[in-house]
């Protein structure tokens, strides 16, 4: 068995009875960074084994985990926060499982996107997940596509990016189209800033976004 576990976004006591039953119980934790996820495994007490798995090597090693999980491991996949296969690693891993016929449960918990709609304020009966917009290459693509959506989108952006993602935001959906910079969810700091798109992009010129954040915008209107 294969299980994604999500992890704490910020709040280490955001993670749920289960997941801790499972972190203690599965043979080996697959971790996007050892030391981060060994901080959280410290915390809880909780000693399984631990192997890298990442971007960088999540191809190389897919074949060897799929013959320890064929011969009975109980395997655990985390990520460094949040729900493993969200803008992480996972969905290579799980696709081959599901192709080789080896069961995988996803369980229920964090991730940053749910929190931040919900707090935005902007109808979240039906929304679109972007994740990260591509630095280069197709960029342009995707905001014309976004600009056209009927429904509520969601970005995740970096700090040192956002003034530019909210100024190109604002140059395909208008400056009048309204957002929501959610911004360090579940921490000491965590902030909603709510506004136009002009508005966001003045703001945040003005004053520097710090720490992680989800950008919301509303759809286009019909
Ligand atoms: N797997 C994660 C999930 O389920 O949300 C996402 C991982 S992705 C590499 C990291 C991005 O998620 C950050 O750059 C930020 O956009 C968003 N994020 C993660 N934690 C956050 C937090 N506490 N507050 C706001 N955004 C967060």
């Amino acid at each position: 068995m294969l299980y994604l576990v999500p992890t704490p976004i910020g709040n280490l006591e955001d993670i749920t009875l289960r997941a801790l039953r499972i972190l203690r119980e599965t043979d080996l934790i697959l971790a996007e960074d050892t030391r981060t996820t060994g901080r959280l495994l410290a915390h809880y007490e909780i000693d399984t084994p631990q192997r890298s798995f990442h971007a960088h090597n999540e191809h190389a090693v897919l074949n060897s985990l799929l013959a320890q999980l064929q011969s009975g491991a109980r395997i655990a996949l985390v990520s460094d926060a949040g729900t493993p296969g969200i803008s992480d690693p996972g969905f290579l891993l799980v696709r081959a499982c599901r192709e080789a016929g080896l069961p995988v449960e996803c369980l229920p918990g964090p991730t940053a996107l749910i929190p931040a709609l919900v707090c935005s304020g902007l109808p979240a009966d039906r929304f679109y997940f972007e994740g990260f917009l591509p630095h280069k290459k197709g960029r342009q693509t995707r905001l014309k596509y976004l600009a056209e959506l009927p429904c509520t989108f969601i970005l995740y952006e970096s700090p040192h990016r956002l003034q530019r993602c909210l100024q190109e935001l604002a140059e395909h959906c208008g400056g009048d189209r309204q957002a929501c910079v959610c911004r360090e969810l579940s921490k000491l700091h965590e902030e909603h800033r709510s506004g136009n798109l002009t508005e966001l992009q003045a703001h945040f010129s003005a004053k520097p976004a710090k720490g992680e954040i989800v950008v919301v915008v509303g759809g286009k209107r019909e």
